[in-house]
């Protein structure tokens, strides 16, 4: 039989579809993409990611690099620069004003690049832990340092699109995430604080932290489990695989990990994608979601009610027409079927 089951944080229903139930074979994987893992090499002559191609970016704002080297030189293992095509700049000056009914506000904010690696590698899993921390550890570093330098950004968000089906912009394949600094608090977001401040409001707790204890003792969705994160096939998934990586320790704000945490993280989100790849290999979009810098409802702190995390959506299943039109989704993979799968790969 089909179920209807409802998302508490944002508040939505999905369809878990088991008569449409598929297996991982049903799923056809990502398609390739140029420079992928077909013809993965150390350099791709086109890539502005790429290790020697420094002049084809904007100038960098942040990287890790070996003593003696010049910024926008080679020598760097990870670097962060502004996008070649921004979707927010912060060239133009923030303007907040009415039109009719409706509220407008210059594309202010940031938009910058991380590139995870200086070899053309594909992506995050192709790394080793430490490097992947490193990665970990620049997102942190940018948003402290956008954070306390600029007011007018309310929240950060993260973002990596894996493979054509999850939207990947560059026809040629290079491991990059992307940070976005907004003066504004995205329809995601303010849905997870509406979801979570009315679990307050009757239970004087963090909804994610209670998720967390109900998953651990049920069993039924944990993907994996760490000292200090665990990876949840989550109950209400959208789409088949989706998953959600949750710090045990409740910090709404990815920023003020610690680097112990971090070193942890990277390991769990490598597991995870090696496991995703072995499993149904999908084309992916990773979200890491953390508290903004103002309450919408300041009856109910952020500081209380929200705990950041890192969602991984893949790309197997066409959102249709009913999707489009009721924001309602239709899941052909049972949750805890997608964990069981996942946690034996
Ligand atoms: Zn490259
Ligand atoms: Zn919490
Ligand atoms: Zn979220």
């Amino acid at each position: 039989m089909p179920e209807l089951r409802f998302d508490p944080i944002t508040r939505r229903w999905v369809i878990i579809a088991t008569e449409r139930a598929k297996r991982p074979s049903d799923f056809g994987g990502h398609s390739p993409t140029a420079g992928s893992e077909v013809e993965s090499t150390d350099f791709h002559p086109d890539c502005p990611f790429c290790e020697g191609n420094e002049a084809k970016t904007p100038p960098e704002v942040l990287a890790f690099r070996k003593p003696g080297t010049k910024p926008n030189e080679p020598g760097w293992w990870v670097r962060v620069f502004p996008d070649i095509s921004p979707l927010v700049s912060t060239n133009t000056p923030i303007n907040k004003r009415g039109y009719g009914i409706y509220d407008e506000i210059s594309g202010y904010g940031y938009h910058e690049i991380v590139a995870e690696t200086p070899k053309h590698l594909a992506d995050l899993s192709d790394l080793d832990d430490g490097h992947v921390y490193e990665v970990l550890w620049a997102y942190k570093e940018r948003m402290i340092k956008i954070k306390t330098t600029d007011p007018n950004i309310k929240q950060f968000i993260i973002v990596r699109n894996f493979g054509v089906e999850a939207g990947e912009r560059f026809v040629i394949r290079h491991s990059h995430s992307h940070i976005i600094g907004l003066p504004i608090i995205t329809k995601r977001i303010n849905d997870e604080l509406i979801g979570s401040s009315i679990f307050y409001r009757f239970h004087e707790r963090c909804i994610f932290c209670d998720i967390i204890t109900n998953e651990l003792e049920s069993k039924e969705r944990i993907v994996l489990e760490s000292d200090h994160f665990v990876v949840i096939s989550f109950y209400a998934a959208r789409v088949p695989f989706e998953l959600h990586i949750l710090p045990k320790r409740h910090n709404p704000f990815y920023e003020t990990s610690t680097e112990e945490e971090l070193r942890d993280l990277a390991k769990v989100i490598r597991t995870t994608l090696i496991k995703l790849k072995k499993v149904v290999n999908p084309a992916y979009n990773m979200i890491l979601h953390t508290a903004p810098y103002y309450s919408p409802n300041p009856v109910y702190p952020v500081e209380e009610i929200y705990h950041w995390h890192i969602e991984i959506m893949p790309r197997l299943t066409k959102a249709a027409g009913f999707e489009w039109g009721t924001g309602f989704h239709i899941n052909p993979v049972p949750p805890e079927k997608a964990a069981l799968y996942l946690a034996e790969a």
